[in-house]
């Protein structure tokens, strides 16, 4: 039996400097909100060395380990195999977060598009999922990420997700498609926003065994909390409001989205820590 229970948090960033300091306050917080484990998601080669630093000393959180298109501009070739020694830790479940965003364009676009690439190859070399982050960039990022499925066919075990689409911003079709080729869609806070009709269109619309919930802490706080720093600990008002818009009982939506989660990364195979440190 999976030892998951109550929620997973699939994405968030508790490395951030935000939570220095913290960290066990805010795990026995997210304990008490019932959250069995946290997927910590690095953004660059020092996020993510943090990242498994935590994944490291506590027992409920794992670790993945990228750089977020926002840094590709910054990305060297010595950085894929530094990522690749980070990612030989038995704490690693995915690469992530990786992808395209030609909304900010912190990167020029050709920059992002080499990066995504060479991250998506030490995933396939490493046969991790991916955690993926894309936006203003829904056809292009489609067209690599159906490529990449296809070369991965023979290699991956069939019914195991090959990725994710973190904190989904596309419209209903689009999620399905991204579905079809294999992909988890993840639900972040911003579904409780009032703008976020088409999140919630998403919400409603996809099957339940294909859906996962994050907070993107200390991103995306949920409504009720918003102008605060987000924590996993709110992860259970997305929860609840999903719930809500779905006319399903909380438990279900806990249970579904906590056994994606746990196939999607294989927390229940990943080697347990030697406890919580101090
Ligand atoms: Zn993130």
């Amino acid at each position: 039996m999976s030892p998951f229970h109550g929620l997973i948090d699939s994405h968030c960033h508790l490395q951030d400097p935000k939570f220095d300091g913290e960290h066990q306050a805010v795990v026995r917080r997210s304990r008490e909100a019932d959250v069995s484990a946290h997927v910590v998601v690095g953004y660059d080669v020092q996020s993510s060395r943090r990242g498994v630093q935590l994944a490291r000393s506590f027992e409920n959180i794992f670790a993945t380990v990228g750089v977020h298109p926002h840094d590709a501009k910054a990305l060297a070739p010595s950085d894929i195999d530094a990522l690749a020694r980070v990612a030989e830790d038995p704490r690693v479940v995915a690469i992530g977060e990786i992808g395209l965003d030609f909304y900010r364009n912190l990167s020029l676009p050709d920059r992002q598009r080499k990066a995504f690439r060479d991250q998506l190859n030490l995933a396939r070399s490493l046969r991790l999922p991916v955690v993926i982050h894309a936006r203003h960039a829904d056809e292009e990022a489609f067209e690599i990420l159906s490529a990449y499925v296809h070369s991965m066919k023979k290699d991956w075990p069939a019914g195991r997700p090959i990725g994710v689409m973190h904190c989904f911003a596309g419209d209903l079709p689009l999620a399905l498609r991204y579905i079809e080729i294999g992909f988890l869609i993840s639900i972040a806070g911003t579904v409780t926003y009032p703008n976020a009709d088409m999140t919630r269109a998403v919400a409603r619309g996809i099957p339940l065994d294909s859906m996962v919930i994050e907070t993107d802490a200390p991103y995306l706080t949920p409504q009720s909390h918003r102008g605060q720093r987000n924590e996993p600990a709110y992860i259970a008002e997305t929860a609840q409001f999903i719930a809500g818009l779905r006319g399903e009982r909380f438990e279900g939506i806990a249970e579904a989205t906590t056994a994606n989660a746990d196939r999607l990364f294989a927390l229940d195979r990943v080697p347990q820590t030697a406890g919580e440190r101090s």
